[in-house]
């Protein structure tokens, strides 16, 4: 139990200390296990740790883009516009103060597949993953923010038919871990899954307290379904609806960069609680 503890405690202050992922921490216990009697300090031998680097690294996701519209509104708007426009006012917000190091999945019109957006995310080191979405419901009298967590079990035909239309466009393509040795794999993975989830749970369930502030909200807002692109084993990640493109209301709200502000500035805050439980939890 203690060593398992440890391993917890080591990879989330990986993950916050930045530089230092799961993988990074997972990669150094799978070599201290295979050469026992190696002494000398321990250190993290997956991704190098950046010297200075001392703020976590959030990856936005802005879904869709380029063939890619995603829902299209019932005025004529792309979802993929919207989802952009949000996260680089995300990105401006979360970046002010120094306080994190921000990267995107994509900064223009451009398609990335699901699976990308995953990897380049594990690829920066990312402590965190937040995608941005505004899709369309055949029911167009529906509105409201709502924030989804992965699950395979969809919380309900909603989720799973929102899911579905989002996998649609491509599939998730395996695990990076797969040069492990087995048992190590097995039980680490298990673990970082964990804190993963755990993780992911918190940070949705801030997000619906500060978006719940000041927009309308879907029933039930809190949701699970199997988004691909939340499928990241190690780094906590969560899925934005900020309305609802099929929504005429939802619509002409997302258009204005005001009300993107608004929302953008509710996801800012929810990010900070975040990561402020994560250092008193440390
Ligand atoms: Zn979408």
């Amino acid at each position: 139990m203690k060593a398992s503890s440890l391993i917890t405690r080591r990879l989330l202050l990986g993950r916050f200390g930045g530089g230092v992922g799961a993988f990074g921490v997972m990669t150094w216990i799978g070599s201290a296990a295979a050469q026992k009697s190696t002494p000398g300090p321990a250190k993290p031998q997956g991704q190098p740790a950046t010297p200075g680097l001392r703020v976590p690294i959030v990856m936005l996701d802005p879904g869709h883009g380029g063939r890619d519209p995603g829902a299209i509104g019932v005025s004529g708007t792309h979802e993929k516009r919207i989802t952009l426009s949000a996260a680089l006012q995300l990105r401006g917000l979360l970046e002010a103060k120094g306080q994190y190091k921000v990267e995107l999945t994509r900064t223009r019109d451009t398609f990335v597949s699901l699976d990308e957006r995953v990897e380049r995310a594990r690829a920066k080191g990312a402590s965190l993953f937040v995608s941005l979405h505004a899709d369309a419901l055949p029911d167009h009298s529906v509105r409201g923010a709502s924030v989804y967590t992965l699950s395979g079990n969809a919380s309900d035909a909603l989720s799973a038919a929102l899911a579905k239309r989002e996998n649609s466009a491509d599939r998730f393509l395996g695990s990076t871990w797969r040069d492990m040795p087995p048992d190590v794999a097995r039980i680490l993975g298990s673990l970082v899954r964990r804190e993963t989830r755990v993780g992911s749970h918190r940070i949705a369930r801030v997000m619906v307290g500060h978006l719940d502030r000041d927009l309308p909200m879907l029933p039930n807002p809190a949701r699970h379904a199997s988004f691909a692109v939340l499928k990241a084993a190690d780094i906590p990640s969560v899925l934005v609806e900020m309305g609802f493109m099929s929504n005429a209301k939802d619509e002409a709200a997302l258009r204005k960069p005001e009300h993107r502000k608004m929302v953008a500035l509710a996801m800012k805050r929810a990010i900070d609680d975040y990561f402020a439980g994560l250092t008193r939890s440390a």
